[in-house]
């Protein structure tokens, strides 16, 4: 398994003081996704969040992406929980993964997150050893004095953290934003903020996600009147497609169906579990005989049909995807309203693009963020932070969640608020952060490069191939299969070409072969036996004759068979 930096190279780290706490972040900080922070302290660890990052365009076949393990694999049996602030995959994605490692780490959430991570962890055969905490808890977890205070987000039951050690207190906010009428009443608790403030927070770890957009997060209740209006005025099947964890989100489209005396029936298999986990414990509020299965939802007329599914960020498998494609039994036709009640989520938008021309093309009305206030954020935006800061007066700031422009446009807010701008701290994954007598300061680094999952198989992919895949995608492969004579090195006849990615008139591949033969003679002159060391002569010979002659890069596989 050779991974980006995946060497052990923390031996450079000073050794940690008893009074002091390590902060170590391996995922979230220069990206959006893989969350995952580690507290080092007395000799034990405590990680909050485990979770994974969703490739990109750049990552053929690599199905998500997790943080480096590395620094804590041979210390597992020092960590004494995960503690998980919410149930999205950027935050709990991760965790089958480091169960796997060790299967016994306690897992320590809210009641929703750790309902959610645990339906996840069955389809890995994994059964967790879990610890259920609320809001305004305070729980010893090893060394670290755990208090769980409520924030809220685009997911119910999520929680901050405050960590109190010999070193001091540490508050990380988890995903946060401030929303003063949530649905579910679950404000962020300022009170805790203010409180702890009081107390003295030492190093305060905050969500970064939308530092860069001035003012206030809106209300989720203000999508009230953009949802209501595409139920009024759909004519037939109304479609909405959402996270299958935003439980407000989707109580609100149950509402206003309701409302609208229409039937609403699940499609796809994460929206169809959640919704039942969030309903079997009470989060989600389903009025009486609104939701039916899809079979007694098909005999209705269309504008009694609602239908809620996966799909909104354009994933190919999703229900929504596969519909636009046709390759799902909801077929959409003319008269369908199609909801798209979620986020744009950089990297997605050319696949959401293309699912919503795909669904207009068969007909349907598609309302998204772009034409339409359908949806909010789950971020508190730069006003709501800076309101944090004055609240909690933090002594030492770390921005987290965030790419590193982010991360930069929330540690100026913490020094607008008067914290000090070397105590305002712009880290790395992988950056290793002391809190020494109430002090924070960067003292090295670990490992913290991107681990692929691929196909099931944990780093089998590497940099390398994907390197390979995109030439592969984006320049073709030529193999030249030469037969060589033994004795003089020299080809004994003409070399073999197999090219994919091109048309095949294309490519005068004769006007390659004096290439070869210089290459071989070359080989031969300097008396090189070795196969390898021959092949990749050949493969520099082709490679500059592509650049040249047709100004590709193609992947070149040399093959040199003895006559
Ligand atoms: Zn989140
Ligand atoms: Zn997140």
């Amino acid at each position: 398994m050779s991974r980006r930096g995946s060497r052990r190279r923390d031996s450079g780290l000073p050794p940690l003081p008893a009074n002091g706490l390590r902060i170590v972040p391996l995922g979230g900080l220069g990206e959006i996704g893989r969350n995952m922070t580690v507290f080092e302290h007395a000799g034990r660890l405590l990680i909050v969040d485990c979770g994974v990052l969703f490739p990109e365009e750049h990552q053929p076949g690599v199905d998500v992406i997790l943080p480096d393990f590395t620094w804590i694999r041979d210390r597992l049996d020092k960590i004494d929980a995960i503690i998980l602030t919410h149930g999205h995959e950027d935050h709990i994605g991760g965790v089958p993964y480091l169960l796997r490692e060790r299967p016994d780490i306690p897992v320590v959430g809210s009641k929703l997150t750790l309902a959610f991570i645990e339906a996840k962890l069955k389809e890995h055969r994994i059964t967790p050893v879990t610890t259920e905490v609320q809001e305004g808890q305070r729980r010893r977890l090893g060394p670290f004095d755990c208090e769980f205070v409520a924030v809220n987000h685009s997911i119910p039951d999520g929680l901050a953290v405050a960590i109190r050690t010999a070193a001091g207190i540490v508050l990380h906010t988890g995903d946060f934003k401030m929303d003063q009428f949530p649905l579910d009443r679950r404000v962020t608790d300022l009170r805790a903020f203010a409180r702890l403030g009081e107390e003295g927070v030492d190093l305060f770890l905050v969500d970064s996600t939308n530092a860069e957009v001035p003012g206030f997060t809106i209300s989720e209740g203000e999508l009230a009147p953009a949802i209501e209006t595409v139920f009024r005025t759909g004519a037939g099947r109304v479609i909405v497609s959402s996270f299958a964890s935003h439980v407000h989100r989707i109580q609100q489209v149950l509402d206003t169906a309701h409302a609208h005396g229409r039937k609403v029936a699940f499609v796809g298999r994460s929206m169809v579990r959640n919704m039942g986990i969030a309903s079997d414990l009470g989060y989600l509020t389903i009025p009486k005989g609104l939701v039916v299965d899809l079979k007694a939802l098909e005999r209705l007329p269309a504008n009694k049909i609602t239908l809620i599914c996966t799909g909104s960020q354009g994933e190919p498998l999703a229900a929504l995807s596969r519909m636009a494609n046709r390759d799902h039994p909801i077929r959409i036709t003319e008269g369908d309203t199609v909801l798209l009640a979620s986020s744009l989520i950089p990297g997605n938008e050319n696949a959401i693009y293309r699912v919503i021309n795909e669904l207009t093309r068969w007909g349907a009305n598609v309302v998204h963020k772009g034409n339409a206030k359908v949806h909010v954020s789950g971020h508190a935006s730069a006003g709501e932070l800076a309101y944090c800061y004055n609240i909690v007066r933090p002594t030492n700031v770390l921005p987290v969640h965030g790419e590193w422009r982010h991360l930069r446009a929330n540690a100026d807010l913490a020094i607008r608020t008067g914290v000090a701008p070397d105590r305002a701290i712009i880290a790395e994954d992988g950056s290793v952060i002391d809190l020494i007598d109430g002090r924070a300061s960067i003292t090295g680094s670990v490992p913290a490069g991107l681990v692929y999952v691929d196909a099931m198989t944990v780093g089998g992919a590497t940099e390398e191939s994907l390197h390979v895949r995109r030439t592969l995608a984006e320049e073709g492969v030529i193999t030249i299969v030469c037969i060589v004579d033994p004795d003089t090195g020299q080809l004994s006849e003409k070399p073999d070409f197999l090219a994919h990615g091109f048309e095949p008139d294309a490519i005068d591949f004769d006007t390659a072969v004096p290439s070869i033969q210089k290459a071989l003679t070359s080989a031969a002159r300097e008396n090189i036996q070795d196969l390898d060391q021959i092949e990749e002569l050949v493969r520099r010979a082709v490679s500059a004759w592509a650049h040249r002659q047709h100004r590709r890069s193609p992947l070149i596989i040399p093959v040199i068979v003895d006559a």
